[in-house]
């Protein structure tokens, strides 16, 4: 089976797809793998060093054609969909309920095509989610990045020049990325406090020394995959109202909400953000999902007229490359291994298995995907 990795070709996306370890586990598991020439060159991976791996390096428009699965980050462009070889695999991030079109032009075309993104949220594929690998890092990212914005330090000093008080934090959703957000301002030395609308999370923040701060929504709950469900908008309301004071007293506020295949909602506006100090930091995780604070923009950080910095860049896993790289690498490499038949040396697709079930959209010319299938 030949296994085929392409260069990423979204601007500024920096990670890769598989790094040379994984190369090395798969090709001793009997796997041909073909790079794409200079694909580990925004990690500092040459590609000698792919090859040392036991991977070959092949042009763009050879693995296309000839790689019986293709390996990427990021979503492909609708227009090379015609040039992968037909009933080939093809795994990476898909945005499914957004992009209709592409999904179509896979199934126009006979990929099966599985998404990262429907992974599904069991114990047997936590080691393939790259949904929670990459939320993990973006969470330290935002902390790291605020507090280099921050005119003020994170820790509490005690100083012959004086007492510095901590800088105090507050996470808005405390998933994977909020939960690792937490950690990483309480180990600078922050105060830190959190909220999520999922009860069951409270237990999580106060173990990581963070505060839970309350608010009484009502009935809120979970889906079965553990996603937050979407708010009424009176219960939105009584969320900002609770949340408004604490964001007055922050000096950096981390939004993460995200509703799993939604636009994720808006819960900071522009009321609360005015009664924020100058100088305190917003950084928005959700911006690229239209944004938990009214006024962020994708890529661009924001001064409102009061002085508060809106952060809202998008790909944070992407500013710890390496890292990111090596983590989607690692969730690669399981999902594969997962499904390897010795005997035949290839991937077997097991489409009645319950993770392959939930994240393959395309099949044999349909779109297969139940969830997919529904949206409206
Ligand atoms: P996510 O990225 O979809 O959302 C981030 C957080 O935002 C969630 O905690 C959600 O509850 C929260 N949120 C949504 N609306 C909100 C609002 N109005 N106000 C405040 N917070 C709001 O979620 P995620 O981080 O990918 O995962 C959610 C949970 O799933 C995690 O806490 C984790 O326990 C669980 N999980 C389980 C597995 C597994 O079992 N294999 C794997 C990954 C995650």
């Amino acid at each position: 089976m030949i296994i085929g990795v392409l260069k990423e070709v979204h601007p500024g996306e920096t990670r890769c797809a598989l790094i040379p370890s994984s190369v090395d586990r798969l090709v001793k598991k009997g796997a041909q793998i073909s790079v794409e020439a200079g694909l580990g060159s925004t990690i500092g991976v040459t590609d000698s060093e792919y090859q040392k791996a036991g991977a070959t390096i092949d042009s763009r428009t050879n693995i296309l054609k000839n790689a019986d699965m293709v390996l990427r980050l990021r979503k492909p462009p609708v227009e090379e969909v015609a040039l992968l070889k037909k009933d080939s695999i093809h795994i990476s991030f898909l945005d499914p309920f957004n992009e209709k079109g592409l999904v179509a032009e896979l199934a126009k075309n006979n990929i099966s095509a599985l998404s990262m993104e429907m992974i599904p949220r069991s114990t047997r594929a936590q080691k393939m989610d790259a949904l929670s690998s990459q939320a993990n890092l973006a969470g330290y990212v935002t902390v790291v990045l605020s507090a280099e914005r921050l005119p003020k330090i994170f820790p509490m000093l005690m100083t012959p020049a004086g007492t510095i008080q901590p800088a105090r934090v507050f996470i808005i959703g405390a998933g994977v990325a909020g939960l690792q957000a937490i950690a990483t301002a309480k180990r600078l030395g922050a105060r830190v406090e959190a909220f999520d609308t999922r009860p069951v999370v409270k237990e999580q923040v106060q173990s990581l020394g963070a505060k839970f701060v309350e608010i009484d929504l009502g009935e809120t709950g979970q889906t079965a995959q553990g996603y937050a469900k979407a708010l009424t908008p009176e219960q939105i309301k009584k969320q900002q109202d609770g949340m408004a004071k604490v964001c007055t007293q922050s000096d950096v506020v981390i939004t993460t909400a995200q509703l799993f295949g939604r636009k994720a909602p808006v819960l900071l506006n522009k009321e609360m953000i005015a009664q924020m100090k100058p100088g305190s930091i917003i950084v928005d995780m959700a911006v690229e999902t239209g944004g938990n604070v009214e006024g962020s923009k994708v890529n661009e950080e924001v001064i409102t007229d009061n002085g508060v910095r809106i952060i809202g860049l998008g790909n944070l896993p992407g500013k710890v490359a390496v890292h990111a790289s090596q983590m989607y690498s690692a969730n690669l490499h399981n999902l594969i291994e997962e499904y390897w038949d010795k005997d035949a040396k290839a991937f077997k697709l097991n489409i009645e298995d319950e993770i392959i079930k939930g994240a393959l959209i395309t099949h044999q010319g349909a779109v297969v995907n139940e969830m997919v299938k529904n949206i409206k």
